[in-house]
């Protein structure tokens, strides 16, 4: 008698795979989704280096699991796949990967999750709405897809190295994103893609004074920490009377959309939800 929750012979493997990968939170919310929807699947978080990401990616899937992919794995899981969902082509990177019919699949759902952590944020939506995106790595190129498919009319991309902030807005190569040239002027919404807020003692992403400036009264940091309100910059603009929110909306949604990838079913998300608020304390 197998014990529910409990792998068998014939579970699907699933990993987490970066470098540093110790502090992911997926294995909590994944391994609760698995249980609370009855699939015999198990999910672990692996170290994965630059000479054995390949192996690992290619074992997993071929063994009929999957999983996802963290810092600095996601543009080569892009360049490895076969065949790639509509938003990693966007974006020229991935997160999630599974294998059909004998083919290495990859989505970059990180897209999608940005997309619904900008919904919990403004449920009322931001159709036509301006934004500033603080970064400009894979998060950044997440966020600014997101914004575009939530019906931004104005996206500006500020990166402490300019040079990248122009290569985004080359490849994406939509007249409603730009680079920032100058002050801001005034957006409705700002986020933080940079990993600032990871490290004790960084410098917040943006002062309060200077987020005030823009007139916002939203933001949303796709950092998450594990304290309950949230990053230092999170609670500087709730101190500074934005609604603001951090990366644990995106965690949880990346998490579901990867989940319906591998196992074509809706995601228990409450049951995700639960499991990331309890591994975060
Ligand atoms: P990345 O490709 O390494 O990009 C890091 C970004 O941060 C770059 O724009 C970089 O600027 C900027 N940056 C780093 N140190 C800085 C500093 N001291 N001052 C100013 N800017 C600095 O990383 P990524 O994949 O985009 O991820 C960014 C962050 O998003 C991650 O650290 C993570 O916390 C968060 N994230 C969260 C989730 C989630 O599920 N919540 C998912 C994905 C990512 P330069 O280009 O000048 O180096």
């Amino acid at each position: 008698m197998t014990v529910p929750g409990t792998p068998t012979a014939a579970s699907r493997v699933f990993a987490v795979l970066g470098d540093p990968v110790a502090h992911s939170r997926s294995p909590e919310m994944q391994n609760a989704a698995f249980a609370r929807a009855g699939v015999d699947g198990v999910y672990v978080a692996l170290r994965a280096t630059e000479r054995t990401f390949e192996g690992l990616v290619r074992g997993l899937a071929r063994a009929g699991g999957g999983g996802n992919v963290t810092l600095p794995h996601k543009e080569r899981l892009f360049a490895m796949a076969d065949r790639a969902a509509p938003d990693a082509h966007r974006t020229g990177a991935a997160n999630t990967f599974w294998a059909e019919d004998g083919e290495l699949v990859v989505d970059n759902t990180d897209v999608y999750g940005c997309r619904g952590a900008l919904d919990d944020l403004a449920p009322t939506g931001l159709a036509g709405s301006s934004a500033l995106v603080l970064g400009a790595g894979g998060a950044a190129r997440a966020a600014v897809v997101a914004l575009l498919g939530a019906g931004a009319g104005r996206v500006v991309v500020r990166n402490r190295t300019p040079e990248r902030a122009a290569r985004l807005v080359a490849d994406l190569g939509d007249a409603r994103v730009s680079v920032a040239e100058g002050p801001i002027g005034s957006v409705g919404l700002v986020v933080n893609a940079t990993s600032l807020g990871l490290a004790a003692g960084d410098p917040l992403p943006m002062p309060p004074a200077e987020l005030a400036a823009t007139g916002a009264r939203l933001a949303l940091d796709l950092v998450y920490a594990a304290r309950t309100g949230g990053t230092p910059w999170v609670a500087a603009a709730r101190e500074a009377g934005v609604h603001a929110a951090d990366g644990r909306g995106l965690l949880l949604h990346q998490g579901a959309r990867a989940f319906e990838r591998w196992w074509r079913r809706e995601a228990p998300l409450d049951a995700m939800r639960e499991a990331l608020e309890r591994a975060m304390g």
